[in-house]
């Protein structure tokens, strides 16, 4: 504005909008986008945000380039077209904004909170929110998402399913986990960055040890759960066979016990893991920690 000398309202007259506009230089094959951070209300609101993430969703979506048009115009399209075009854009600023596995992993309960977390103005979290609603009535397992939903998941783990012990500092990505694997404390929600690891048994990548504890066998323990020399359990597992269903469940070398129900797990019961010492921890930044560490097998799906 400054450059070309223009004002406000000329601005306003030129992009044809209070928010924002999107300008196709098919030669370049460029955008510009304009959006409005003077008005102080769109600003404070974060509607601009919105309104930026709506554009991005006409580029994205190759709207400008379909349409040969440099820009979307009310004026150069019908009209059945011009809402095609602004529903699918806001879609777009829905899902990048308001992601619905985002909202799940990081337990949105109020309409407020989700204004909160997505930085979107009060209008667009009372339609979002609506939206999630009807969503989550769906989706209220992960088992039940789709294979976008599972995908984006991924990314919030990092920051929304984390809990953290705040005895040992151990963390953990499950939401369905209540108690630390390592010393059995409560687990809670976190946005801590420092996370500290434990050694235990070694196992391979399906969690079973190299060989047998009582007998040496080393043969085919890659999948099995029990050592067929001499028929002992060789998985880390849940000891609650009475009340808890992940018996059977092959857990992590350095389980002491059940992050669903609290009891013992298997090799602390039996001697082969001793008490957790906090000297012994790694303390890592958690998103080295995190990246790396996130297979299938830590999703519970
Ligand atoms: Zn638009
Ligand atoms: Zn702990
Ligand atoms: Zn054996
Ligand atoms: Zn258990």
């Amino acid at each position: 504005m400054e450059k070309f000398e223009l004002s406000y309202e000329d601005m306003i007259t030129f992009t044809n909008s209070y928010d924002a506009c999107t300008d196709y230089h098919a030669g370049m094959d460029r955008y510009i986008i304009f959006y409005n951070d003077i008005d102080k209300t769109r600003m404070q609101s974060n509607r601009y945000r919105w309104n930026i993430a709506h554009e991005l969703g006409h580029i994205c979506l190759k709207h400008l380039v379909t349409y040969n048009q440099t820009r979307v115009y009310r004026s150069s399209l019908t009209r059945s077209t011009y809402k095609l075009l602004e529903d699918e854009a806001d879609c777009f600023a829905a899902y990048m904004l308001v992601p619905h596995v985002g909202l799940y992993a990081s337990h949105i309960k109020t309409q407020r909170e989700l204004m909160n977390i997505c930085k979107i103005s009060s209008a667009a979290a009372s339609t979002r929110y609506n939206d999630y609603i009807k969503w989550y009535k769906r989706n209220d397992h992960p088992k039940k998402w789709d294979n976008h939903d599972k995908a984006l998941s991924r990314t919030y783990s990092i920051a929304g399913a984390r809990k953290h012990c705040s005895l040992c500092n151990y963390m953990l990505y499950d939401n369905f986990a209540k108690y630390c694997p390592i010393c059995g404390n409560s687990l809670n929600y976190t946005l801590e960055e420092k996370m500290a690891r434990y050694p235990g048994v070694e196992l391979n990548k399906n969690n079973r040890p190299e060989k047998c504890f009582e007998c040496d066998n080393e043969e085919n323990l890659v999948d099995s759960k029990f050592c067929m020399i001499c028929g002992k359990m060789m998985i880390n597992t849940c000891t609650n066979k009475e009340q808890c269903n992940h018996v059977g469940e092959a857990f992590p070398g350095n389980a002491r016990f059940c992050p669903y129900c609290g009891k013992k797990a298997t090799y602390y019961e039996k001697g082969y893991l001793k008490q957790y010492n906090k000297n012994d921890a790694i303390v890592d930044d958690v998103t080295n920690v995190a990246f790396n560490a996130i297979t299938d097998d830590d999703i519970p799906f």
